[in-house]
């Protein structure tokens, strides 16, 4: 019991969802997204375990210049860009890459005294509605960076679906709106994340910008990772730290939320909010002790949560307990909690080692 929680990211399953990515991604080009940290996975060793994407996307300017500091050399994107002259340099300086989706983006590039040359990838907002310029204001937008006195080595056009994972009819709204606003022009486009390169409608565009299927879990609430050819990288992994006798009656944590209905035998295991598990998972979520499901009992405290190990006959302190990994898919977690995966793999706090292996 060297340590009492870990997450075990397994680097082979980071390739192999890699590569099913690219089989389902028509020869389009893969940009791996590795923002928050790489949903969990820890944001430089992934960007090393994945040398074969062609490029990586990070949301915040720090994330680029850490993986710059790291080594990687691939060409990385910033999601959101950047927001002053200082970010503009420093991105230059990185060689980053930037999306433009913002008026006040155009106006930096423009004012760049040193005339930085960059990839620009220019945001269409097609109805997500969060970033982007709409359909009317696009073609401005676009000509102003084609005039830039610092050529761009090159525009690329990108939009982001809204309902990929439950709405073809969205999808096809937003994709009509995109292939309006890039017909005739030649630039490189970006469309699908995850659910849209695995989704039934087919989006197109050169480039894929895949995150949590790359992690292997499923976007979509109807298909499984599995129905997928997915593989969860992830395992988070603790320990049990006490094995107690509850007599029937009696309640179990924080608040008496849970009470034995029969003689009990619970196990504590060193896995709380504190380690970014939701406070919100109630009684009956399944975790494996030993490789054995049993439910939660009580309420999610901050270093540790209860488990009903009744069923499962002896169960020592040391025992592993899988709160998701092999054999408990992480969306069904998510489900019970009333979120989704991503939220829990970028949950995952600092004080959790990553091991890999
Ligand atoms: C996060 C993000 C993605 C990846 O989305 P997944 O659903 O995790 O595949 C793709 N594109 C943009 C713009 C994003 O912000």
């Amino acid at each position: 019991m060297s340590r009492l929680i870990r997450a075990v990211v397994d680097t082979g399953a980071l390739r192999h969802n890699l590569k099913i990515i690219r089989s389902r991604a028509g020869g389009a080009r893969v940009l791996a997204v590795v923002k928050a940290n790489a949903y969990g996975h820890g944001l430089v060793q992934t960007a090393l375990a994945l040398e074969q994407a062609d490029a990586f996307a990070v949301a915040r300017l720090e994330e680029g210049l850490m993986l710059r500091e790291h080594g990687v050399t691939r060409p990385i994107v910033l999601l959101e860009g950047v927001f002053s002259a200082g970010q503009l340099r420093e991105a230059a300086r990185h060689e980053l890459d930037l999306v433009v989706h913002d008026p006040l983006q155009v106006r930096l590039l423009e004012a760049d005294a040193a005339a930085h040359r960059f990839v620009l990838w220019l945001k269409i907002d097609t109805g997500m509605n969060r970033l982007g310029f709409r359909e009317s204001e696009f073609p401005e937008a676009l000509e102003r960076l084609e005039r830039l006195r610092s050529p761009p080595l090159e525009i690329r056009l990108m939009t982001h679906l809204a309902r990929a994972d439950d709405s073809p009819e969205m999808t096809r709204e937003q994709l009509e709106r995109f292939g309006r606003a890039a017909r005739g022009r030649a630039h490189a486009t970006s469309i699908a994340n995850s659910a849209g390169v695995l989704g039934q409608t087919p989006v197109g565009g050169e480039w894929v910008r895949p995150g949590l299927a790359l992690y292997g879990a499923s976007p979509f609430a109807d298909r499984t990772a599995e129905d997928l050819g997915l593989r969860l990288a992830m395992t988070l992994e603790a320990s049990v730290i006490a094995v107690r006798r509850v007599p029937r009656g009696e309640t179990v944590g924080y608040g008496g939320a849970w009470r034995a209905g029969r003689d009990s035998r619970i196990a504590i295991a060193a896995a709380g909010y504190g380690d970014g598990l939701p406070r919100g998972l109630p009684s009956g979520t399944p975790v494996l002790v030993d490789g054995r499901r049993a439910p939660l009992c009580g309420r999610v405290s901050m270093d540790m949560i209860a488990v009903d190990v009744t069923d499962l006959g002896e169960v020592e302190v040391g025992a592993p307990v899988v709160l998701w990994g092999a054999g408990l898919a992480v969306e069904e977690v998510a489900r019970r909690a009333g979120t989704i995966a991503y939220e829990l793999l970028c949950g995952v706090s600092q004080r959790v080692p990553v091991e890999r292996r």
